[in-house]
């Protein structure tokens, strides 16, 4: 029994770092422990501004729960987390505990090497460090949550956990672009994917909804949040993935293009006279159904779709449009589909989108139930035809569990996985 085991050390605490956030939730990994393992989710907001605010939710599990909030300015990330540990110590769950058994980190970018959760040392972080020119908005930002919390408790096993890390089985005929090689090699320029700890999670909970393992079924996962993207999973690997170098290919989402032709960005700098970094801009803040229409709210576009608002109605035709030929696409890599499982904000609850995406696909074994894809839950299920050859599931992601589970694992091996699916 090694020393983490003696004390329970069953507490994973997860981290996400934005550049000026701070997402956590503390959860308990101990099986059967409770109905759910989360004890603590919590956001810090505006590091570094005037109006920082910190929103902190215990959750006792009885459904009691009342929320905290903290504002004005919090300096720094390393201030961001000790107002965090206070938080926590004040509901008992101190970051101190020999209960803590690990802080799990959520890495954007891991490259090539890192195909799975990491122990964080020197040379990882080192490595992370070398990833930023490819992953310059996130890597930064994780790095600085990772020494933070290696500051607070530098006993304690940090695990990184990234989010190209389920992508890294995609075959090279997926991964490559199809570029001189010499120079693609040159500048680490290829496809690596995104949001793979939902697309791993995801996939793996629709096989469960399914009855089978990972290895027997064949899915297509669409993640669609703010950020979204698609990926074809065979037999529990990943074989393609709609993002690449960066979270910019792809599905279009709320604030980027998604695939464009790259003669666009030519067109631009030549011809409109844009700089790159107006460029940057346009593609990923100001493109998608925000571009399409000014809003990306997908509510919003349906309220504006019920009124007759035209622009709303074409974004919304985009957007399907566009996932409709990954869908296509996807179905023709993995050869046999068990399942389209949506997933992240657009997925989990917009009943019109997952209509719109599979409409049309009968042929193809998919066909959903109205009445089922209208019913609004937290749990995932199966919206599919009885008869449909194709399952269609809509399940809840949770990276925080994934990234806990993972970090867990790790730390622990001789210790039974944790709370199943
Ligand atoms: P991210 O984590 O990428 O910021 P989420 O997965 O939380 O994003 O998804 C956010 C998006 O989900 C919102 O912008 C909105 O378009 C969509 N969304 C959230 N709730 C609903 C809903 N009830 N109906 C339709 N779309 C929704």
């Amino acid at each position: 029994m090694n020393a983490r085991a003696a004390t329970a050390a069953t507490r994973v605490l997860v981290l996400n770092s934005g550049s000026s956030s701070l997402k956590y939730q503390l959860l308990d990994m101990r099986e059967g422990a409770r109905n759910s393992p989360r004890l603590a989710v919590g956001l810090v907001e505006r590091i570094g501004e005037e109006t920082s605010r910190l929103v902190h939710t215990p959750l006792t599990g009885d459904g009691s729960e009342v929320k905290r909030e903290r504002t004005g300015p919090i300096a720094d990330h390393a201030s961001a987390l000790k107002a965090v540990a206070e938080e926590l110590a004040q509901d008992g769950l101190g970051l101190d505990s020999p209960e803590l058994a690990a802080i799990g980190h959520r890495v954007v970018h891991g490259g090539l090497r890192f195909t799975a959760p990491t122990v964080i040392t020197d040379e990882v972080l080192a490595e992370v460090e070398r990833l930023v020119p490819v992953a310059p908005l996130h890597n930064p930002a994780n790095i600085t949550g990772i020494r933070t919390a290696q500051a607070l408790r530098p006993d304690l096993p940090q695990v990184a956990v990234f989010d190209t890390a389920f992508h890294t089985t995609m075959p090279e005929s997926a991964a490559r672009y199809a570029i001189d090689v010499e120079t693609a090699d040159a500048h680490r320029i290829r496809r690596y994917g995104f949001h793979g700890t939902s697309h791993a999670y995801v996939s793996r909970k629709t096989a469960a909804l399914l009855g089978k393992a990972p290895s027997e079924v064949n899915v297509i996962v669409l993640h669609l949040g703010n950020g979204a993207s698609a990926s074809a999973v065979a037999g529990g690997r990943c074989v393609d993935t709609s993002m690449g170098l960066t979270p910019l290919e792809g599905l279009v989402m709320g604030t980027r293009s998604g695939d464009i032709d790259p003669a666009v960005t030519f067109h631009l700098k030549r011809v409109a006279g844009m700089s790159v970094d107006d460029i940057d801009e346009l593609l990923n803040k100001k493109s998608g159904l925000v571009g399409l229409c000014g809003d990306n709210d997908m509510r919003e576009i349906a309220r504006r779709i019920g009124e007759g608002d035209e622009r709303a109605r074409l974004a919304f035709d985009i957007y399907v449009h566009r996932l409709k030929k990954y869908i296509g696409a996807y179905y023709a890599v993995l050869g046999r589909v068990d399942a389209v499982a949506f997933t992240a904000g657009v997925g989990e609850n917009s009943a019109p989108v997952r209509a719109a995406a599979v409409a049309g696909l009968e042929e193809l074994g998919l066909t959903l139930d109205p009445e089922l894809n209208t019913v609004r839950s937290d749990e995932a299920r199966l919206v599919s035809a009885a008869h449909a050859r194709v399952a269609v599931a809509v399940v809840p992601t949770d990276e925080e569990w994934e990234i806990a589970q993972q970090a867990f694992a790790l730390v622990t091996p001789t210790t039974p996985p944790g709370p199943a699916f």
